[in-house]
């Protein structure tokens, strides 16, 4: 039998690195991946036939558990047609009409990837204002295309530079980077630079440095003051989309307001490799071929990717909903009890159903990415790895967010039960 230790050796060799997305490395909890070949409801399955209840859904995407009966049957029938034609065909229209009865979006434009999404909506934005700068917030993740890699700017509305080698200046420069939540900042960066400004983007509730939930009345604040200013307000649902709740981030806030442009990922595609940018017929149409502002994609709106997202998104009833909610809250208290009886100073936060551990933060709430970066970041790989040692399958990092499908019934949430006094017990030593 292969061990995980030979298949990660396997790949390293030929693999930078032995993953093909930096997440999904042990780097910052140390050890060996472990290398799954087998994903079912709640469990994942690794080459060592160990199962563990996984709670990291593939980062996202499976809502409803790993291969919903109905997810892959669609995705059977869908592969027996063909496997992509090159040329519209009706799915597509299908997902975009389903994705627009759920969210307030009168266009919907499928691509493969949420980096393409949101490099599509930030050049939307540019294309419909005619200016080049872009706030983000620092900690808010929107893919790796250049100008969206950069989140280490730290002063009040400071030319960002790069997070990553390769990345020129002269694209970074163009990317405001402000501290999250913080509405002044924001009001500063408009006086700062006056007609300038093409756009806000921003996670609808940032899910990637930890979840940090806006403050209220912040992402309608954002809507507001891009309006004021004729900029485009792009919110982020890549994460967030069809999770945090069946509006996602959006749906949290009851919002009475919409932004120009949303962009979708993981879950629309129920696995299979879909994101979009959506919004308002206004913006929207200024793609490629109606408008001035070009994209596009080999395999984008490939019919297998859409039957597997349109499948998805009609099984997310609001009983799915309903299961998701309920499990996360039922979580959320089993890892607090157990981290409290070994009093280790935590706090949990959430979005909705999504959530994440922070560690020594119960006095100081997490608003921001400096705030997030403070915590006690080194008593997460202890806690990680006494879970994984217990069957359970966390992100490898302390800043992601924990993800519950509706397949996490009693025995899988039973498992996770067991495991939490041991990783509690290890944090409390780190
Ligand atoms: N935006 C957000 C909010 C995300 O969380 C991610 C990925 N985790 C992306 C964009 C990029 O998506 P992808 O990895 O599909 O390129």
């Amino acid at each position: 039998m292969t061990t995980n230790q030979q298949a990660f050796d396997t790949a390293r060799a030929i693999i930078p690195g032995g993953v093909n997305s930096p997440v999904r490395g042990f780097g910052s909890v140390g050890g060996t991946p472990a290398a799954m070949v087998k994903a079912t409801g709640p469990y994942l399955t690794d080459v060592e036939d160990n199962t563990y209840v996984d709670l990291v859904g593939s980062w996202g995407p499976m809502l409803l558990g790993h291969n919903h009966p109905a997810v892959v049957e669609a995705v059977h029938q869908a592969v027996d047609a063909g496997l992509s034609f090159g040329t519209s065909t009706p799915s597509e229209a299908r997902l975009a009409e389903l994705i627009a009865k759920i969210m307030p979006v009168e266009r919907v434009r499928f691509v493969s990837t949420g980096t393409e999404a949101t490099m599509t909506a930030i050049r939307l934005a540019r294309g419909a204002t005619g200016r080049n700068l872009i706030i983000k917030f620092a900690g808010c993740y929107h893919g790796h295309s250049d100008g969206l890699l950069a989140a280490a700017g730290s002063g009040l509305a400071t030319h960002a530079l790069p997070d990553s080698a390769g990345v020129p200046e002269a694209v970074t420069s163009q990317t405001l980077v402000l501290p999250y939540n913080d509405e002044e900042a924001v009001k500063q960066a408009f006086e700062a630079y006056p007609d300038q400004i093409a756009g806000i983007i921003t996670e609808s509730a940032p899910a990637n440095m930890g979840v940090v939930p806006p403050k209220p009345g912040f992402n309608k604040f954002l809507r507001d003051i891009t309006t004021q200013h004729g900029a485009v307000f792009i919110m982020d649902e890549v994460l967030t989309g069809f999770r945090a709740s069946a509006q996602g981030g959006w749906g949290l806030e009851s919002a009475a307001w919409t932004p120009d442009l949303f962009t979708f990922g993981k879950v629309i595609g129920g696995g299979l490799p879909v994101a979009s940018v959506a919004g308002s017929a206004a913006v929207m149409d200024l793609l490629a071929p109606v408008g001035p502002v070009y994209q596009a994609g080999t395999l984008s709106g490939n019919p297998i990717a859409m039957a597997a997202g349109y499948a998805t998104l009609t099984n997310a009833t609001d009983e799915v909903y309903e299961t998701i909610t309920q499990r996360s809250t039922q979580l959320q208290a089993m890892v607090t009890e157990a981290l409290q009886a070994e009093g280790v100073n935590h706090s949990i936060q959430n979005a909705g159903s999504l959530f994440s551990i922070t560690f020594g933060t119960a006095d100081t709430p997490v608003v921001d990415y400096a705030t997030a970066q403070a915590q006690e970041a080194f008593r997460y790989g202890p806690f990680f790895h006494a879970m994984l040692d217990g069957g359970v399958y966390l992100a490898p990092s302390v800043f992601e967010a924990w993800f519950v499908s509706a397949a996490h019934d009693d025995k899988a949430m039973n498992k996770i039960a067991e495991a939490l006094p041991a990783a509690a017990k290890a944090a409390a030593a780190a």
